[in-house]
């Protein structure tokens, strides 16, 4: 069997290295020529609104995936009417607008940040009268890991704020002095099961994931499941999804979705019973799902910007080292180290060990309990 995956980054990278045992081959469409999946698979190399290409890539596979949302919505539904492409075309077009994706989590009752449209300058002062302050000014469509986004804090920031998102269609959201933030990844298989991994406890800096912590037996797992479960349903998906949330007392609150596999679930491919990675495969394919069971307690870090030196990081026990073969830039993701041990102790003190060598900046992490993080 044939896989197409619409990008070609460490996402689609690492959904190749998960499919080669099971006998599949991959064919990417990147218009990067440094795109690091290439090595594993065909790389067609142009742009994501490219008919000839789509067209081409639908006619080599027997199914097709993409790896982030920020692709043309009109791209998948072109790829959709040649070949089955999950998560489907609506999928997309709802996740990949702020707007669209919270007025669904509405909709189904999950609760969200209070939220309004900001489509131009006039339209800012009307919706923080509507939300108050602090609040966070994002892009409609395109933002990703913290980028398109501007904290408001006083009438003062409204020009520069507006300024530096360009003018663009936005959404203004309060800003949510969360306790924690936590993330749901599951699968959902053709014939509408659903499996959940244990929610992982998540810590950015800027706006970009610094590393993510499995919480198995989380009391707040159950709640996450019952409003995954309402978005996937409704949805009709198939495939891998994650929902972001912020833990504000013992309510969570929908951030946002990704219909994808997720950086907070990379843990999984020590971590669990079987990876996001082979989970969304088999339930693209329409194949049985495989157990989401923690194996123990795991977390992940991911390298930014630098990848610390290999031998230093597979000295820590029960490292797995995964770099993704991209050239080092400035916040830029490189690669990413799970941890697996036996205990919490064991976790938290290799925890601090690959902290200290992921960050060349002297920082405190607090990983033991709820940690802490902001919008800078
Ligand atoms: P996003 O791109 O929406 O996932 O935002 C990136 C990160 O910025 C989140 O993981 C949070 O750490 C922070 N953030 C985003 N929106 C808010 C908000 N409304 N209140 C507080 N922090 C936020």
């Amino acid at each position: 069997m044939i896989v197409g995956i619409v990008g070609g980054g460490q996402l689609a990278r690492m959904l190749a290295l998960a499919g080669c045992p099971l006998g599949l081959k991959f064919i990417f469409l990147d218009p990067d020529p440094e795109a690091c999946a290439a090595p594993l698979g065909q790389h067609l190399r142009g742009r994501y609104d490219d008919w000839a290409l789509l067209a081409r890539l639908a006619r080599e596979v027997d199914v097709a995936t993409y790896e982030f949302e920020n692709v043309p919505e009109e791209s998948i539904g072109v790829l959709s009417e040649l070949v089955a492409v999950h998560p489907n075309a609506n999928v997309l077009a709802v996740a990949r607008d702020r707007l669209r994706e919270k007025a669904l989590f509405r909709e189904l009752a999950v609760p969200t940040p209070r939220f309004a449209a900001v489509h131009t300058r006039a339209d800012l002062e009307r919706a923080v009268a509507k939300i108050g302050l602090p609040a966070v000014l994002k892009k409609r469509t395109l933002g990703y890991d913290g980028k398109g986004q501007a904290v408001l804090r006083s009438a003062g920031d409204f020009d520069a704020g507006w300024a530096r998102l360009g003018g663009a269609r936005s959404i203004l959201e309060r800003f949510v002095p969360f306790d924690r933030e936590v993330s749901l990844i599951a699968v959902r298989g053709g014939n509408g099961e659903i499996l959940f991994y244990p929610l992982a406890e998540n810590t950015h800096r800027d706006g970009v994931l610094r590393f993510s912590v499995s919480r198995p037996g989380d009391p707040m797992q159950a709640l996450a499941e019952d409003y995954a479960r309402r978005l996937l349903d409704t949805l009709d998906y198939v495939g891998v999804f994650a929902l972001e949330l912020f833990q504000v007392g013992e309510t969570l609150l929908a951030n946002e979705m990704a219909p994808r596999v997720h950086n907070s679930g990379h843990w999984t491919i020590e971590g669990a019973e079987t990876s996001q990675f082979e989970n969304h495969l088999r339930a693209v394919l329409g194949w049985p799902l495989g157990p989401t069971t923690a194996r123990g307690y795991a977390a992940m870090v991911n390298f930014i910007g630098v990848e610390p030196d290999a031998a230093q990081v597979l000295a820590i026990p029960g490292v797995h080292l995964h770099a993704y073969g991209k050239a080092a830039r400035q916040g830029r993701k490189l690669g990413h180290a799970t941890l697996r041990a036996e205990n919490a102790r064991a976790l938290h003190a290799g925890l601090d060990r690959l902290l200290a060598l992921a960050s060349p900046v002297k920082e405190a992490h607090d990983h033991r309990d709820s940690t802490e993080s902001r919008v800078a």
